[in-house]
């Protein structure tokens, strides 16, 4: 049973998982609601799903509490089901904050929770702090929800919901790391009863890309990124062939990914993916902040490039000045000949 009345303070995550396992965003943001919350609130973990294996590994990441429903009008994410879900919830629980992963999933739920309960959603945020917040009348609010993102260029604005709650924000995959030292949660499990959804309101996000065939560039620890220095899409088989050769995933510039070069899932920057890969081989890319700002964790960045004052040279290991279409196939057969 639910009290309708709470006390506690509670800092939620929406639950995402594929094939049996968490995704890595429900892992990172549970991580962060954990060092978020520094013990004193409840990190809760709401799941549309009861599987035991679901449940333990999200007792693993750290989560104290777990809500969970199961019902067959959850399958696919249908979103509107699952928004009535944390909303249902959401009203009975009150709860201090509700993080989503910024994934196709996460993007369709959380604005119609945010609509539905008359509060703030701040999309893809890079950090997340709780602090004070003094308003331009000087009133004082304190455990507020500082949510980071990137604006323009280098630039991220700091976005605060007061006095409304939930607060509410999605985060990219790999925009947080996971942490290393989280203790396991508790792991209270908390059935929730569904009601019905009314069949017409359902929909569901069909994606025309099998998840098994989606990059994995997230995880990748090495990936050859291309940009519109490549020229055209034929330019990027180019890349393929470097990334089979290194073992690595292909990622790409967004004006490459508008020009119809590759798939839009490749693109990585401000409004694509956060990578950190051991080593990304950034292929005729200016170096724009806004690409920048999603692959500068790297570890080792080698850049090739016609043009020496190119951007990306400030930020590159090793730097190569010359036109990809001899470097690439020059790597990839000094690669092959070394059998790498
Ligand atoms: C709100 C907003 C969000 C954005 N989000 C993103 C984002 O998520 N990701 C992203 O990537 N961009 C994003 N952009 C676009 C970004 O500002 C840049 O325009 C983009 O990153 C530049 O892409 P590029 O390096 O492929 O192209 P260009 O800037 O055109 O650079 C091409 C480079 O290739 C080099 N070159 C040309 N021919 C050759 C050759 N034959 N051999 C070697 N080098 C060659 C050139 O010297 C040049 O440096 C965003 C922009 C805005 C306004």
């Amino acid at each position: 049973m639910l009290n309708a009345v709470n006390n506690e303070r509670e800092i939620w995550v929406f639950s995402e998982h594929a094939r049996g396992k968490l995704r890595a965003v429900t892992e990172e943001l549970l991580h962060e609601a954990r060092e978020l919350s520094a013990g004193a609130w409840i990190v809760c973990a709401v799941s549309v799903s009861a599987n035991r294996d679901i449940i333990e590994q999200l007792a693993t990441a750290g989560a104290e509490r777990i809500y969970c429903a199961d019902s067959p009008t959850f399958n696919d994410w249908a979103p509107v089901p699952c928004a009535d879900f944390v909303i249902g919830l959401a009203r009975k629980r009150n709860p201090e904050i509700i993080l989503f992963g910024g994934t196709d999933i996460g993007r369709d739920i959380a604005p119609r929770v945010a609509s539905a309960l008359r509060t703030g959603l701040t999309a893809n945020c890079s950090s997340l702090r709780l602090g004070r917040y003094i308003d331009n009348n000087g009133r004082q609010f304190d455990d507020v929800l500082l949510q980071i993102r990137p604006v323009i260029g280098r630039l991220s604005a700091t976005i605060v919901t007061p006095e409304s709650r939930p607060q509410m924000t999605t985060v990219r995959e790999g925009a947080l790391r996971r942490k290393n030292n989280v203790a396991k949660g508790r792991g209270e499990i908390v059935q929730v009863a569904i009601g019905n959804t009314s069949p017409a309101l359902q929909c569901k996000v069909i994606s025309d890309i099998p998840a098994e065939e989606k990059p994995n560039l997230v995880g990748a620890e090495r990936i050859v990124a291309g940009g519109m220095g490549m020229g055209e899409a034929q330019g990027f088989k180019l890349l393929h062939e470097l990334a089979e050769a290194i073992g690595g995933q292909v990622g790409a510039t967004r004006p490459a990914v508008d020009a119809g070069f590759t798939d839009h899932s490749r693109q990585i920057g401000q409004t694509g993916l956060t990578v950190r890969p051991r080593l990304y081989i950034a292929c005729g890319i200016s170096g724009a902040a806004q690409h920048t700002t999603g692959m500068s964790e790297s570890e080792t960045i080698i850049a090739i490039n016609s043009d020496p004052t190119a951007p990306i040279f400030e930020m590159a290991d090793y730097k190569i000045i010359g036109d990809v279409r001899r470097v690439i196939p020059a790597l990839i057969s000094a690669l092959r000949r070394k059998g790498t």
